[in-house]
């Protein structure tokens, strides 16, 4: 399948991780959007979370489970932000669904 985060997974991209499990892979992202700014993706080809169902979405609750402590691993003891854009008018680039796992300084209000 012709998806960079599967490629990444599969270690045909590398990539510069930060946590792994059977689940899912935390690693950093390439255009960092704030001084830490890691990405979180579930080891399953899910292309956004309008694909998200019963079956699948214990892929997300995996996900949400860990990130706290992938936050503390990093450093962010202030707290964090965690986006998920779906679809183009959120700006989805990659259709493989990911988390951004984002902190390291006072972050803008958003929504
Ligand atoms: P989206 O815009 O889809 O919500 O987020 C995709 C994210 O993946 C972007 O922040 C982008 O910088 C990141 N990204 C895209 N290609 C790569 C890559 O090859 N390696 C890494 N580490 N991040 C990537
Ligand atoms: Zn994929």
């Amino acid at each position: 399948m012709d998806c960079i985060f599967c490629k990444i997974i599969d270690g045909s991209i590398p990539s510069k991780k930060v946590y792994e499990d059977d689940k899912m892979l935390a690693f950093y992202d390439i255009e960092p959007a704030a001084p830490v700014h890691v990405v979180m993706v579930p080891k399953a080809h899910i292309a956004s979370a309008d694909d998200l169902n019963e079956e699948n979405s214990q892929y997300v609750a995996h996900i949400f489970s860990k990130a706290g402590e992938i936050a503390e691993k990093l450093g962010l003891d202030g707290g964090y932000r965690i986006v998920n854009n779906c679809g183009a008018d959120a700006g989805q680039t990659v259709f493989h669904i990911h988390f951004h796992l984002m902190g390291g300084k006072t972050l803008g209000k958003m929504a």
